[in-house]
């Protein structure tokens, strides 16, 4: 009390006594506008109006430096934009300024002024000059700039708790949009990739994964090219538009994984720190665009071959210029005959193909004898199988019988065999040999043909797919054989195989369900 007391200055004048105070009540006045302010701008307009008040004086002006390190303008009073621009440029804010500065003069920052007070700020986020000019004559004193220097300095504060506020409400939106942008990129159904400059992936989102079956954590951290198998052989064509650019061109690539080939239609653009890529899984559109090219491969080949047989063949018999004889207009008719009936095997082999899959084609379950149907396949065969083939079946006595539909195991059988012999142009040994074994019955077709190379031995089941080798030997068909067999042993429960080698035979392999042993065997259903 004592200490406060003798530290108190000794004020006797009344008026000198009223001034500090008036003073102090002005400094709490603006240090209050000052830290109301929500915005800069409002800082700026409120302050430089309360500096003119407070000081007499007809302009006031705040200027601090931006982010970026220029000078920029927070607020004036009595200035228009162009003047407050030109004090700026005059160098008013003086980063090497540290107290407050005076000067008296005639014309001062070419405004007519003739008094200006300012004193600088420096803070860690802000730093600038907060300025007092009147247009009359009478100086500033030391009172004023006293007062101009605690205002200078609650302006810095002032400055420093808006930057701040303004840095933290952008991390916030940058941290709301990053996990936003995650949440689009972790649900959207497009594969994303990311990889930064020096080639190594950065974000792999549950799509990507999905598509490949590339866990993230099998990717994400490791140079693309020995993430993802077949990529860096396509890198150059994967094109990547820059951001301002329209949508970049997309690139169809097949990649590899664990033997699978996925063919993905890849669309690349280039950033600041790498480039990202979307894209989706084309291998099934593919596949049907494939199914439907070999579909008009095989109707104009495998049709137009019998339509063109048939029609010569007609118009000969037509022909009255021309005398036939009996044996050569024989020989033209069972042409017609055999020809439209290879074309009506086809037609029907292409309806059967449409609906093997579908419910409405029905499938009966009996107890079938396979050896019985065997023999009446190899039976009927016989009869059109050339010199040089011998077709036998090969089954052990009281074979249990197979819960099956006996016409589909028929037609499965029919279509195996047939193709033993139509890929045996050299002839051979074609064997039919079944056993049971494990609940099941297997049924193998083997064969000593042309065989087939390992990389189409999945791809002779598709629709419509035929071996190039025996495309090109000239064997006609119309790749719908093994994919219907393939769907009806499906469809009875079974499965197919083949074991093949390119020129040393097939062994196709059936299994098929065995019946119930107390079940009663039923008799074939007519059709
Ligand atoms: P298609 O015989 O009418 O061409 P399939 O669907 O029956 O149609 O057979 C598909 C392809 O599989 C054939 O084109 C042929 O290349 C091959 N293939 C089928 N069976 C054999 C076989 N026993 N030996 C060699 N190749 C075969």
């Amino acid at each position: 009390m004592s200490s406060l007391l003798r530290s108190a200055p000794q004020v006797d004048d009344r008026d000198e006594l009223r001034r500090r105070f008036v003073e102090a009540a002005r400094r709490a006045q603006i240090v209050t506008i000052v830290n109301r302010a929500k915005t800069e701008a409002e800082l700026g307009e409120l302050v430089t109006a309360e500096l003119c008040e407070a000081f007499e004086a007809e302009i006031a002006f705040v200027f601090a430096c931006s982010d970026d390190g220029r000078p920029a303008v927070v607020g004036t009073y009595g200035l228009r934009p162009d003047e407050a621009a030109s004090v700026l440029d005059s160098g008013f804010l003086d980063p090497a300024a540290r107290a407050p500065q005076r000067e008296e003069g005639r014309d001062l920052l070419f405004l007519g002024a003739q008094a200006v007070i300012r004193a600088p700020f420096a803070g860690n986020r802000a730093c600038g000059v907060v300025g007092v000019a009147r247009l009359y004559d009478k100086s500033f004193d030391e009172a004023e700039a006293a007062l101009l220097e605690a205002v200078a300095a609650s302006i810095e504060h002032a400055l420093e708790r808006l930057r701040l506020a303004e840095e933290r409400d952008r991390l916030y939106r940058e941290t709301h949009e990053l996990a936003q942008a995650a949440r689009v990129i972790g649900s959207i159904a497009d594969g994303v990739l990311l990889v930064d400059d020096a080639g190594l992936v950065q974000l792999w989102n549950p799509a990507a994964e999905a598509i490949t079956g590339l866990p993230r954590d099998a990717v994400v951290g490791r140079p693309v090219a020995e993430a993802i198998p077949g990529w860096p052989a396509h890198d150059g064509s994967v094109v990547g538009a820059s951001p301002a650019s329209a949508r970049g061109q997309a690139t169809t690539m097949p990649i590899d994984v664990a033997g699978r080939e996925l063919w993905l239609s890849v669309e690349g653009v280039d950033f600041a720190e790498g480039t990202v890529y979307a894209f989706r899984d084309l291998t099934e559109e593919r596949r049907l665009e494939q199914q439907k090219s070999d579909f008009i491969a095989t109707v104009s080949h495998e049709l137009r071959t019998p339509l063109a047989a048939v029609h010569g063949a007609a118009k000969t018999l037509q022909r009255d210029d021309v005398i036939l004889g009996g044996a050569v207009s024989r020989q033209l008719l069972t042409l017609i005959s055999e020809q439209s009936e290879r074309l009506a095997e086809m037609v029907g082999d292409i309806l059967l193909a449409s609906r093997v899959d579908s419910p409405e084609l029905e499938i009966a379950t009996e107890n079938v004898d396979a050896a019985e149907v065997a023999a009446e396949v190899i039976a009927a065969i016989r009869a059109h199988a050339g010199e040089g083939l011998t077709v036998e079946l090969v089954a052990p006595p009281a074979l249990p019988p197979v819960a099956a539909d006996r016409d589909k195991l028929r037609q499965v059988l029919t279509n195996l065999v047939a193709n033993a012999v139509k890929y045996s142009p050299a002839g051979g040994r074609i064997e039919i040999e079944t056993a049971a074994h494990a609940g099941r019955l297997s049924i193998a077709v083997c064969d000593e043909g042309l065989g087939i190379a390992a990389s189409e031995q999945e791809l002779i089941f598709e629709k419509f797919y035929r071996a190039d080798a025996n495309m090109t030997r000239g064997v006609s068909g119309s790749g719908l054989g093994l994919y219907i067999t393939r769907a009806l042993v499906q469809r009875m429960g079974g499965t197919i195989s083949v074991e093949s080698e390119l020129g040393e035979g097939s062994t196709f392999v059936v299994t098929l369900p065995l019946a119930a042993a107390d079940s009663d065997s039923t008799p074939p259903e007519p059709q």
